[in-house]
């Protein structure tokens, strides 16, 4: 009964034929009355989790956002789908406002996005108490937890919700996975023996590739121009002066690229948004400033050109690609000098020191998705809690598996020095004792008398922060403490050290390189082939621009691109027909069905 209508909800409003990973579980938890953790990754559909118990629920739903950029869109969707929601933030002015709680009295809404510090500042407890609120939903959740790489300090208070309207369920949604934040996140909101569901994190239609940085510009052109010539996507960088200068070197190559950082105009960056939002062709040049919000489903690439500061950044950044579910590339370009710059960058904040030892492990692990000989994506999906054996197919790795090289001795070596130094030491000092620094900590020890004192003077300080990189990545040494990062042998170790296993790692070359002109022969395979009928695709396209234009809307809140494939193949000539359209409802099918038919008969032989 519950799930019939469920099932309706999800058809007739939002025109969806199936629930997606665990969207179903989590929605009858919640319709349980239980406390919920929903993890999903970026794209997977964490909004209906809530919208549609929201709907299916007498009473209000607040949901809790972090930024008002979100709302607006969130709101502006819901309302493309016939749904009554609106946000109370600092946006609206006071009659604004006012307006806006009125409709919710007069029982005229399903949903209201509020800020953590709307709901919490006391402001509206007023007007809340005379609603009857059935649910809580915590967007972007791990902004509560420091694990998380996009804390917020507001965020931490929002377990005072569970006071404010004590035995109404909490959902709390994220696309971050790792246990710590996890806990952290049900400790932090006090839920009650939450209910918890984990979607897969594999993205299978994104394609990573990871690269040396050689010359920059030289190589992302060329990835762009064999790849992806037509196709909008999204280029990160570090700082804003970079973006400025890629942006202007992008142009001049020929593409349609903007600039977006936080250091433009308010009205710049609306504009490059909007021009994001609405051109079909753009390749935004952004800092990560340019991010959170981002719903544009045909995004076909995201690029960086330096290094995220952790696997949570990358894989919420190059999530933004394909969220539509087409075949999509996250390229990357890595060097030496990013992780100097990273490390800097972090070693020059005032976080407290218990922030920064998270911080310079996360950085480890993600310079060690760079080093990894293997699946690029088990790998990430290994970070997550995932397990996966095999390979992929779908990333550069297992493409064109890299050079390898057979680093057993300089494994022994790591080793053996970790052994000799009696297991208390992390990585710096041990590869201090192996190159031979005579430093005050190396002597107040006397390590400099050890066996192993000076084993690796011949190669640098950058080769064997690598081999033990990649050696803890791959599970033959440990850290002993976490505190200090001490390091240990274990049973794996054994086997290198003892002479029975050979270790090949991945080869690398940080030295500067000409691009060698190969192609990289997988063109085919990143661009999706043609719905059939090209010339009513375009003449949808066309007719959804134009009214997207009118209404001021994005244009894939009127029809994503998978709708208007969806329309080509199928050929609705039919209020039912339409209906079967991936993304059509009711509201969409009266707003739009007539216009869109006429033209589909058009085409009809
Ligand atoms: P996120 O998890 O990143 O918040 P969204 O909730 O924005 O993802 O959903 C991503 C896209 O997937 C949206 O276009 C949404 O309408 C679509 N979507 C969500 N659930 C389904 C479903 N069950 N079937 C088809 N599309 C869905
Ligand atoms: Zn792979």
């Amino acid at each position: 009964m519950r799930e019939a209508k469920l099932h309706h909800i999800l058809k007739e409003t939002f025109g969806y034929q199936s629930f997606r990973f665990e969207q179903l579980n989590a929605i009858n938890s919640i319709l349980d009355g239980k406390d919920t953790l929903a993890i999903m990754p970026t794209g997977g559909g964490k909004s209906l989790c809530y919208q549609i118990p929201a709907l299916y629920l007498d009473g209000i739903t607040l949901v809790i956002s972090p930024l008002i950029s979100l709302m607006h869109d969130q709101v502006m969707n819901l309302k493309e789908y016939g749904v009554d929601a609106l946000f109370l933030n600092s946006s609206l002015s006071y009659a604004e406002s006012q307006k806006a709680k009125n409709k919710v009295l007069a029982g005229k809404v399903k949903l209201i996005y509020l800020s953590p510090e709307g709901v919490l500042s006391g402001h509206l407890d007023e007007f809340l108490s005379q609603v009857s609120v059935s649910l809580i939903a915590i967007d972007e959740a791990h902004c509560v937890s420091q694990w998380g790489h996009e804390f917020r300090k507001d965020y931490t208070r929002l377990g005072e919700l569970k006071d404010k309207f004590p035995g109404v369920p909490v959902i709390a949604l994220t696309a971050t996975a790792d246990e710590k934040t996890r806990t952290d996140i049900s400790a932090q909101l006090r839920m009650k023996d939450p209910s918890i569901f984990v979607s897969s994190f594999d993205r299978p239609n994104i394609k990573y590739m990871i690269l040396e940085r050689k010359e920059e510009m030289v190589q992302l052109n060329e990835f762009i121009k064999a790849n992806h010539p037509d196709d909008t996507g999204i280029v990160y960088c570090l700082s804003r002066d970079k973006v400025e200068r890629t942006a202007a070197a992008l142009k001049k190559l020929g593409h349609p690229a903007v600039p977006y950082h936080a250091g433009l105009s308010q009205e710049e960056r609306s504009k490059n948004q909007h021009l994001f939002n609405t051109e079909e062709r753009i390749i935004v040049v952004a800092t990560i400033a340019f991010g959170m919000g981002i719903d544009r489903p045909d995004v076909r690439f995201v690029a960086h050109l330096d290094l995220p500061k952790s696997i949570e950044s990358y894989y919420q950044e190059t999530g933004r690609a394909g969220r539509d579910g087409k075949q999509s590339s996250a390229w990357m370009i890595y060097g030496l000098q990013d992780v100097v710059k990273l490390s800097q960058m972090l070693e020059t904040t005032d976080a407290d020191e218990s922030y920064k030892k998270v911080a310079r492990f996360k950085l480890d692990c993600m310079l060690a998705l760079c080093e990894a000989a293997h699946c690029r994506r088990h790998y990430v999906l290994r970070y997550f809690g995932e397990n996966r054996d095999g390979e992929c197919g779908y990333c550069d790795s297992c493409i064109e598996p890299p050079v390898q090289w057979d680093a057993t001795v300089d494994a022994q070596k790591i080793m053996s020095t970790i052994y000799r130094t009696e297991q208390m030491y992390g990585a710096g000092h041990i590869i201090d004792v192996i190159r031979g620094s005579k430093n005050q900590k190396v002597t107040d020890r006397g390590h400099q008398n050890l066996s192993v004192f000076g084993i690796g003077a011949d190669k640098p300080k950058e080769h064997w922060n690598s081999v033990l990189r990649q050696l803890l990545n791959l599970g033959f040494i440990q850290i002993k403490n976490w505190e200090y990062r001490s390091l240990s042998l274990n049973k794996k170790s054994l086997q290198i050290l003892q002479g029975g296993e050979k270790l090949n790692l991945r080869k690398q070359d940080f030295a500067p390189e000409k691009k060698s002109g190969k192609k990289s022969g997988h063109r085919a395979s990143a661009k999706e082939a043609n719905h059939g009928n090209d010339a009513l695709f375009a003449a949808l396209k066309n007719l959804r621009n134009k009214i997207a234009r009118e209404k001021n809307l994005p244009s894939y809140i009127v029809f994503n691109d998978k709708s208007l494939h969806d329309m080509c193949q199928l050929m609705p000539a039919s209020d039912d027909e339409f209906l079967m359209v991936h993304g059509v409802g009711h509201n969409k099918l009266e707003n739009y069905g007539e216009e869109f038919m006429g033209l589909i008969g058009q085409f009809q032989e």
